[in-house]
């Protein structure tokens, strides 16, 4: 695997490969690396000619210092799981090689961005778009992997490339979970082992209220966790699944899960 940490030889050396007709399937990360990760990653291979992947912690989408300064570095790791996975590029950048603007410029998106995860996050959505087009137009895959636990940022983003005209398909791929049903999740590591234990009720809870899917399905999923203990910060159904934010302790994890609807 080849590390690359500068913009312009990047994308040289992504442009070669394309001109040459290969097709490169990317998958931008923030780095410790999990399963959820390497599925998008496995699928990338499968369906392309080069992986090639990104690790930065994009802190402009950080609107809370602490959540950045507290999030999980673990590079060396990470460099052996992508050469043991065979991923052909990995790239590195700093903050002043992806934002020679010092972020100047940004991608605002005027509605889904100021809902769920938008409303308590204010600047979030703007920073994750701002990033991932630099990544995307300096990459020129084929196609770019996303994970469905994000879902909001999925669609943010796949509506992005939409609007913007980019050549890039954007693919989503299903949310890998521990067998306890937690979705894995880089943050996982922050939690102690009995706030582990606790948040696998999230999916529990998610998986039951949306196989009895009613107009208080959000309402009553809400209600039980909070009564487990959670902070939640949001729980809503949208466009056929139920999506939630909780907090346990100082943790903010989300996830959301397909609603089944059972014709008569
Ligand atoms: P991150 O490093 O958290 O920015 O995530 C990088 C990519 O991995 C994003 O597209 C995420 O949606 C995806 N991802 C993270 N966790 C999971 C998971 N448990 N299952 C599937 N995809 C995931």
């Amino acid at each position: 695997m080849k590390s690359i940490q500068n913009p312009t030889v990047w994308k040289r050396t992504m442009t070669q490969h394309t001109a040459a007709g290969l097709n490169v399937g990317f998958v931008p990360t923030m780095g410790a690396l999990h399963k959820g990760h390497l599925s998008l990653m496995e699928r990338a291979k499968a369906e392309q000619d080069l992986l090639a992947v990104s690790i930065f912690v994009n802190p402009t989408q950080f609107n809370d210092p602490k959540d950045l300064r507290n999030y999980p570095d673990r590079i060396e790791k990470d460099i052996a799981t992508l050469t043991d996975i065979g991923a052909d590029y990995l790239f590195l950048p700093s903050y002043e090689d992806l934002y020679p603007d010092n972020y100047r410029y940004t991608i605002v998106e005027t509605d889904l961005s100021g809902q769920l995860c938008g409303k308590n996050r204010p600047g979030h959505f703007t920073g994750v778009l701002t990033v991932v087009l630099k990544l995307l137009l300096l990459t020129g895959a084929q196609a770019a992997y996303f994970g469905e636990k994000d879902w909001q940022q999925y669609k943010l983003i796949k509506g992005m490339a939409e609007a913007f005209f980019l050549n890039t398909e954007i693919i989503s791929c299903p949310v890998v979970r521990e067998d306890s049903g937690l979705a894995y999740s880089s943050r996982n590591e922050l939690l102690s082992s009995i706030e582990r234990r606790q948040a696998a009720q999230l999916f529990e809870v998610l998986s039951t209220y949306a196989q009895k899917p009613c107009d208080q399905a959000a309402e009553s999923a809400a209600q039980e966790l909070t009564g487990k203990g959670f902070k939640v910060e949001y729980l809503q159904q949208d466009e056929g699944r139920l999506l939630a934010a909780v907090q346990i302790g100082s943790v903010r994890l989300i996830d959301n899960v397909r609603i089944t609807t059972f014709s008569s």
